[in-house]
Parts: structure tokens; sequence; C-alpha cells
């Protein structure tokens, strides 16, 4: 029997992957009430991508699991329930980067006071030194959007906006409280991810 899976058995293989990846996170305390993880969709990677609907992490189980269009972050089925404005993060990093398999947003208290202080956010031991040797970059919305921005990411230019703030080596952090918020990415796995 062969051992590769076709794509309609690989989708239902990510569904239960990706929500139980969902209840991981948020087990671990990863994400919070507002996170989610997502992936690309293993039937039509370059055109969609998995994300659970409006949904604690803690909750999702494969039936909360829609398909999003990577084009506009638009359900694939109009009648899909309804999503995380957020997930133009999603759509917007896949479209910029065709190697990222799976984002993860989360709001890490570890990681946002680095958005905040001068402070840079860079390796300072051998265990972290998949974060390279500079410091991540920084996305403030109100660069983009101007002061009165209510900092949520919530379509796809915004979306586009972050995403252009990641480089070859590291994600972004976001210095507001309701942008995206990614930890470090190592060299071999982009995706935040
Ligand atoms: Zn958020």
């Amino acid at each position: 029997m062969s051992q590769m899976m076709d794509s309609d058995a690989q989708y239902t293989q990510c569904l239960q992957d990706l929500s139980l990846a969902s209840r991981i996170l948020a087990h671990h305390g990863i994400v919070d009430g507002f996170g989610h993880v997502s992936c690309r969709d293993p039937r039509s990677p370059k055109e969609h991508f998995l994300l659970s609907r409006n949904l604690a992490p803690a909750l999702v189980q494969p039936e909360d699991i829609v398909t999003w269009r990577i084009s506009d972050a638009e359900p694939a089925d109009p009648n899909s329930p309804r999503g995380f404005l957020e997930r133009c993060i999603h759509s917007e990093i896949y479209r910029r980067f065709e190697d990222v398999e799976a984002v993860v947003h989360f709001h890490s208290l570890d990681i946002i006071p680095f958005g905040l202080s001068p402070i840079p956010f860079k390796a300072v031991y051998h265990m972290a030194s998949f974060l390279g040797s500079e410091s991540a970059p920084i996305f403030d919305i109100s660069d983009s959007f101007g002061p009165t921005t209510d900092m949520l990411i919530r379509n796809t230019t915004h979306g586009a906006a972050l995403a252009s703030s990641f480089s070859p080596l590291f994600d972004v952090i976001p210095n507001t409280a309701a942008g995206a918020h990614a930890r470090p990415r190592c060299h071999t796995h982009r995706g935040v991810s």
C-alpha cells in the first residue's frame, strides 16, 4: 500500500492535527482566548488555508475548521461561520511567503515588552541561537495607518503591512496590544509559527 496520503486524506488529517494543535497551544498557555493557529490547505496550498471559526482555541474541534482564501482572507464557502478579523495576518503571511506552512498568532506576555521598550529582542544564549545575530524587527501599526488606528489588524491592507515587515530570519514583534504577535522564527520553519 502506498505510503503517500492523497490530498483528501491529508485534509482530514489536517483538521485533526490543527484542532489538536489549537487545544495544545491553549493548554500550555501559548495562545490566550483570542490566539489562533492555521496551516495551508493540503488540497490547494497556494490558494487556501485552514483556520477555525471565531472560537476560543481551547474549544476547537475538527468540525470548527474553516477554509479561507489566501488572496483576500474570505471564506471559500460563503456560508461558512464567522471568522476572526485577524485572519488577515495569516492570509498575508501565506501570500508573501510561499514556504510558510503554518502560522500562530498569539499575545505573549514574554515577548510583547520587547515591542514597547528600546531593549532589542535577541539571543543571549545558545538555546536561542536560532534567532540569529540580529534583533527581531518591530511592527507599529500606527507608523502605517496613523495614531487613530484601533491597533487591530482587521483587513488585508493591515495584514500586508505586517507581513512586509518580516525579514528572512525573524518574525516581527508588533508593539500594539491587539496587533499580531509572533514568536521568533527559526531558519528552517519560517511560519510562526
Ligand atoms: Zn491578536
